[in-house]
């Protein structure tokens, strides 16, 4: 087996249409027919995400992408490995990781397991790219400490009214449909009164504002809910059961959504490092950046491995999460120091992409609960270590 290859285990029970050779073979056999969907420096962020979301209506058509989902939500079998072997031979090839996989794979588990009646409805609808979906959860005043959700939900007759404000919320202006978080019981109950809503963005009362970031980009938005109506059959899990399926969610989050940035970071270090000539100094940053993706790519592939036996992860899949953010920075940290000059002097839009993946970079250890909140629950949840005093 290839170091990092994840195993890839047919259970009998579910038609899985290709192999990671049939695969491999079915995307280079069709170099011309794929040629639009490669990686391209002159995208802005929407070319790009027009780009994937083509590439997934291709894949979709030719019964590609539909493999690693259950067959009642539209997918043909199979599990999270397929999944995971789809966005590494995509990479591979050149080609673009549509940017909607991103969300579906926090998300789609969840609809899956928790909402099945969204998830046939909506899954094969990211997989053929006509929807792209969002996620919710912070606010102003909760990003690590999600129990502290203000926007509330509040049954009325048939159906929940939702108030609030959402923040940083990837892709929310471009997205159809967002799952948010909202508290349907006391303030006081912090965690336990929390509950997970499918909430069509097109709904009277949703205002959307894209935020701009330093580089310049919005890839994300703020979302306004003002007595946004929401059906009781949009709830995904229990009334109440919100933290339970953010918990389960963020597993995916953290393990798949690592295997999809090595995947990308491969393909980055293709393009923008391999071939040049490098200095001494540049060549010990390259192994030091090829030791960290070799070490996540291991640790993810256990990871998904785990996922697709529906093993519960625990707290060390916190380890992924902090080595993505260290091998993100010693990546594009690379990346910078091979085109110092186009990342400091230049306008065109291959140094414009240079320099806003370099900021990206530095996000990761942010997003998806911040690398100091990961290192304290290893601390305290997997070495045992007394917690913190209160001050
Ligand atoms: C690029 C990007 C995309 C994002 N996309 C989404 C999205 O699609 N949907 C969504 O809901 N959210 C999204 N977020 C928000 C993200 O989940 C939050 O930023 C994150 O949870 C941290 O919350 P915060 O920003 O409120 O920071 P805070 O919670 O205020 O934390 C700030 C810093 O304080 C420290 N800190 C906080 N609590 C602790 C603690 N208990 N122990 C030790 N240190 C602590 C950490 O250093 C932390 O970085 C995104 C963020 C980024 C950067």
């Amino acid at each position: 087996m290839e170091t990092g290859q994840i195993r890839r285990e047919e259970d009998g029970t579910s038609a899985v249409s290709w192999t990671t050779e049939s695969l491999r073979d079915w995307i280079f056999a069709r170099p011309q027919e794929l040629d639009g969907f490669r990686v391209c420096a002159e995208d802005d962020l929407g070319a790009h995400v027009q780009r994937g979301t083509s590439l997934l209506a291709y894949l979709h058509n030719a019964g590609i992408n539909q493999q690693g989902w259950p067959e009642s939500s539209g997918g043909s079998g199979g599990s999270a490995v397929d999944r995971a072997v789809l966005y590494d031979e995509l990479t591979r090839a050149g080609l673009v990781l549509p940017e909607p996989v991103a969300a579906l794979e926090v998300l789609g588990p969840a609809l899956v397991r928790f909402a099945p009646q969204l998830a046939s409805r909506h899954l094969p609808r990211l997989l053929s790219g006509e929807e792209i979906w969002c996620q919710g959860f912070s606010e102003p005043e909760a990003g690590s400490d999600l129990a502290s959700v203000r926007t509330t939900a509040t049954r009325r007759g048939d159906s929940w009214v939702l108030q609030g404000q959402k923040v940083w919320t990837s892709f929310g202006h471009l997205a159809h449909w967002c799952a948010v978080l909202a508290r349907t019981g006391s303030r006081e109950s912090r965690h336990r009164g929390l509950t997970l809503f499918w909430v069509d963005l097109s709904s009277p009362g949703v205002t959307v504002r894209p935020l701009q970031a330093l580089t310049g980009d919005a890839d994300f938005s703020e979302v306004f809910l003002d007595d946004v109506a929401v059906a009781s059959d949009h709830i995904i899990g229990d009334i109440g059961g919100g933290w339970s399926v953010a918990m389960y969610l963020l597993q995916y989050e953290r393990g798949m959504w690592a295997w999809q940035r090595q995947a990308i970071l491969h393909q980055m270090l293709q393009i923008r490092v391999l071939g040049r000539e490098l200095s001494a100094a540049q060549l010990a940053e390259l192994g030091n950046a090829y030791a960290l993706l070799a070490s996540l790519r291991l640790k993810c592939a256990a990871t998904i491995d785990r996922l697709a036996r529906e093993e519960p992860l625990g707290p060390e899949v916190s380890v992924d999460k902090i080595l993505l953010s260290q091998t993100e920075r010693a990546v594009h940290d690379l990346c910078r120091s091979v085109d110092q000059a186009g990342f400091l002097l230049s306008d065109g839009a291959d140094a414009h992409h240079l320099r806003s993946d370099w900021f990206y970079s530095r996000a990761a250890s942010v997003y998806g609960g911040a690398v100091e909140v990961q290192k304290n629950i290893l601390a305290t949840r997997i070495l045992g270590l007394p917690r913190e005093a209160a001050s």
